[in-house]
């Protein structure tokens, strides 16, 4: 029987190929879900409009070009950012002790820090494949563009270096653990900074290496390790992260991908959208359109 309609065929899609997930799941498929030309449907939409100027500064019509003091602030960004983690690492070393209560409100920290990491990947993916194009003054080169040119060619970020997955991330990062370098250290008389700098510390971690996790997910093979904690779920599993590839609707965190499903069933993404929408901020062009509400597919590749 034809499915004529658009919500009922992109649910249809959406259980199909979580169908095959499962599939490949139950094969123990290993390797990369993101072969070449995999994206079909939705996810051209993706593609700037012919209509448009190309962004300038690209060297092949592809990728944008990078320039050699990219790479040196990148590199000084991760010193920094570094420099100032290990020095916070140590005063929650100094000041935590084995004591049962610090044990307990740096396990606690840590687990929310974890969490705070996934939930930013998610924010900042979703608002950048939703808002602003590409060449919106300020933003749009250094935000914007990275995130539409990976669903232009999500194997790009495959041959990009460390400096290029890790460098922004602790440029925006490094004020942070500065101002927290001011303040008071955990101790006795401030048991509750235990888990603020857990947290913290374990936050910015996971904001620092969110893209390199992004890039295993992608990647058609990786270190054992790496493999065994992809399966195990303790960060981002390919065949989980492939559901936002296909739909670009769902699955927006890309760290540990752990909030993905509670996220998806509350609908946290298409809510803040109409909220930000509501206030006047301007919807990509090219990001898809959910409207109504329900038209969201309503099952993902998260179902058994
Ligand atoms: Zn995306
Ligand atoms: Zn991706």
């Amino acid at each position: 029987m034809p499915i004529r309609s658009g919500v009922a065929r992109r649910n249809f899609l959406c259980l199909r190929d979580a169908s095959r997930d499962r599939e490949h799941a139950r094969r123990g498929t290993a390797g990369n879900p993101f072969p070449a030309g995999h994206l079909p449907g939705r996810i051209r939409a993706m593609a700037p409009p012919a209509e448009r100027e190309p962004v300038t500064g690209f060297e092949d019509g592809a990728s944008p070009r990078r320039f050699g003091w990219q790479t040196l602030m990148e590199w000084a960004a991760i010193v920094v950012a570094t420099a100032l983690w290990l020095l916070l690492a140590r005063r929650l070393l100094d000041g935590g002790g084995m004591s049962a209560s610090a044990l307990w409100l740096t396990a606690a920290g840590t687990v929310a820090g974890y969490l705070a990491g996934d939930l930013l990947s998610g924010v900042v993916h979703w608002f950048c494949d939703t808002f602003f194009e590409e060449d919106t003054p300020l933003i749009g080169r250094v935000l914007i563009l990275p995130f539409r040119e990976h669903h232009r060619d999500p194997l790009a970020m495959t041959r990009h270096g460390f400096a290029e997955i890790a460098g922004n991330s602790c440029l925006a990062l490094a004020p942070v653990l500065a101002v927290v370098a001011l303040l008071p250290a955990p101790g006795a008389a401030r048991p509750w900074w235990l888990a603020v700098y857990a947290g913290l510390l374990v936050f910015t971690a996971v904001a620092v290496v969110t893209n390199q996790l992004h890039k295993w997910a992608h990647m058609p093979a990786v270190p054992a390790l790496v493999e065994r904690m992809q399966r195990t779920g303790l960060i981002l599993q390919p065949l989980r992260h492939a559901a936002h590839h296909r739909t670009q609707a769902e699955a927006y965190c890309v760290a540990t991908g752990w909030l993905n499903a509670p996220l998806d069933r509350i609908g946290f993404f298409p809510r803040l959208e109409r909220a930000l929408v509501a206030v006047g901020l301007p919807m990509s062009e090219t990001a898809p359109r959910w409207t109504p509400p329900q038209a969201r597919p309503r099952r993902n590749g998260y179902t058994s």
